[in-house]
């Protein structure tokens, strides 16, 4: 068994798609970023990363290659969980959990949670989220920012032992 942890945090400004966790969410502002910025899936990303001791987002996708501006974060995160697998690991789990003051994400979370599932082909129930605003302290309770963290469970040679 491997756990590992990601984090990630981008400004939120006018003019600008807000996708989350693979889904677009309707309103005024979204992340700022050289990719599509979501910073679910770049959180999601860097966890299985951490698990597999292998780096992290911006070695992996440099954010100074304009291979990747705008980048779709579903790639990136299904081309990490490719290696996972080429590694011989399995997806046990994983639980996120959102940053973000406003728009509530009630009504879409379980739509999230279907997508990261989806990309990382693991059954939904897999796959934790959770929404939670800062009671508006700091920038992101302010609103001027949006984060994310997970957490991920790696089990290898799981066939061998069956
Ligand atoms: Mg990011």
């Amino acid at each position: 068994m491997r756990i590992g942890h990601g984090f990630d945090i981008h400004p939120l400004v006018a003019g600008r798609r807000m996708v989350l966790a693979g889904v677009e969410v309707p309103g005024e502002v979204g992340c700022a970023g050289h990719s599509d910025a979501d910073v679910v899936l770049h959180a999601v990303t860097d966890a299985i990363l951490g698990a597999l001791g292998m780096g992290d987002i911006g070695e992996w996708f440099p954010d100074t290659d304009q291979a990747y501006k705008d980048a779709d974060s579903s790639e990136l995160l299904d081309r990490v969980a490719r290696q996972a697998t080429a590694q011989g690991a399995d997806i046990v789990n994983v639980d996120v959990t959102i940053y973000l003051e406003r728009p509530k994400l009630g009504p879409l979370k379980t739509a999230m949670r279907e997508r990261i599932a989806g990309i990382l082909e693991i059954d939904v129930s897999r796959v934790g989220l959770k929404a939670r605003t800062f009671e508006g302290f700091g920038a992101i309770g302010e609103g001027r920012a949006a984060a994310a963290t997970a957490v991920v469970l790696l089990e290898s040679g799981r066939d061998r032992e069956e």
